[in-house]
């Protein structure tokens, strides 16, 4: 499928420029006045906008001008917008206009936009544009990168060391997962390391204010606030969001996402043994019979802090136990089923031999048994320098 959007689009760009070299070439279309464009231009207003010009000139009246772009993302069908832009028809034209990101949503920073014009007058003469390719950086800061693999990380503050740290834990993070799950990376990452939340946050539009750290997994960009203060917080934040983005690398499909607890579980799981505090979640619940249901984990985690935090420490346990108790080749078969679009307990029965109410009732006999005895330390709810999220 996507390669046959891809073939569609190549073909496009070529009738482009038989096109241009059509209209533009002396002689041929001079003699009855032509349309030109005369102009085109897209400046980044990082975070938030990206502004397009265009100016056009023709012998009669122009009528008609659309935009057009697409983002360099990891997709099923090439998606081109296309905007009618609004103005005055005359002979000669100037126009701008400007993606609001406040209210279609942001891109990460180092994005690809590619885009082209096309514009029409009253004698139906039509002009196409080449497409252009536009940076969308995040220029307030002087980055330098490191790559390693198909991890290429960008940072602005620390030293070389604090830079290949981070990249140490990023092998490490990815050698674990291949080992426990047989998951990997399948296309180029890129991580952004700010110095701090508020840096990071200066990135976003609309930012929440707990923002840590944001994982986009269709681009394959991690940006996260880390100061090299706080370096072990944000290597296990690394790990975690990195796990995010193989995961739905590996699965990416048209028709169905990931169950919740599978997709949390699995990051939790990279970031190593379960911190005291989670586990303590966890003997509470099973202390006071609140366990959350494996099907009810499926769906988004509740928004209220303690039901939140429970439900990464039941994630974190059901996957947990899941490649303990029946390896990591079923864990990379459920993975690959998944990319076929199955369903969450058709996955888990083609795999496994249990729906999601067969692992609840399995996963609850076996932490009921693993946490029996184990002493009711009091729950913290501060667990995290900041929250990460994941935009698919
Ligand atoms: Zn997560």
């Amino acid at each position: 499928m996507w390669q046959v959007e891809k073939m569609i689009k190549r073909v496009r760009v070529l009738a482009i420029v038989v096109c241009l070299s059509l209209v533009l070439s002396p002689g041929i279309a001079q003699a009855e006045g032509e349309l030109r464009v005369l102009g085109s231009s897209a400046e980044a207003g990082f975070p938030s906008e990206l502004d397009f010009s265009l100016s056009a000139e023709s012998d009669v009246s122009i009528t008609d001008i659309r935009l057009h772009y697409t983002v360099d993302q990891a997709g099923f069908a090439e998606v081109t917008s296309e905007v009618f832009i609004e103005f005055e028809p005359a002979a000669t034209v100037e126009v701008e206009w400007s993606w609001d990101m406040r209210k279609t949503g942001g891109l990460p920073p180092g994005s690809t936009v590619e885009y082209w014009w096309t514009v029409q007058d009253a004698d139906g003469k039509r002009v196409e544009t080449a497409p252009v390719q536009v940076q969308f950086d995040d220029n307030r800061y002087s980055w330098r990168s490191l790559t390693g693999g198909k991890v290429t990380m960008y940072w602005y503050e620390g030293s070389e060391s604090f830079a290949e740290e981070i990249m140490l834990t990023v092998e490490e993070a990815l050698a674990r997962l291949v080992e426990d799950t047989g998951a990997y990376l399948v296309k180029p990452v890129r991580i952004y390391i700010y110095e701090n939340p508020r840096d990071l946050r200066g990135a976003m539009v609309y930012p929440q204010e707990w923002t840590g750290g944001v994982a986009f997994t269709r681009h394959g960009v991690i940006a996260i606030g880390i100061a090299p203060s706080n370096l072990s917080w944000g290597k296990r934040a690394i790990t975690h969001e990195l796990t995010h983005l193989v995961i739905h690398q590996m699965t990416l499909n048209p028709y169905n996402d990931l169950p919740t607890w599978l997709d949390e579980g699995l990051a939790m799981h990279s970031e190593g043994p379960l911190g005291s505090q989670f586990k303590n979640y966890l003997n509470r619940a099973i202390a006071e019979d609140s366990l959350i249901s494996v099907q009810s984990l499926a769906s988004p985690f509740s928004a209220y802090a303690e039901q939140s935090y429970l439900s990464y420490a039941q994630s974190y346990s059901i996957v947990e136990f899941m490649i303990s108790n029946y390896g990591r080749d079923r864990m990379l078969e459920l993975l690959n089923t998944f990319r076929e679009g199955s369903s969450y307990d058709g996955a888990l029965n083609k795999v496994y031999g249990f729906d999601m109410d067969g692992l609840d009732e399995l996963w609850r006999e076996h932490v009921i048994q693993q946490y029996q005895g184990a002493e009711a330390g009091t729950a913290d709810s501060s667990l995290w320098a900041g929250i990460l999220v994941v935009v698919t």
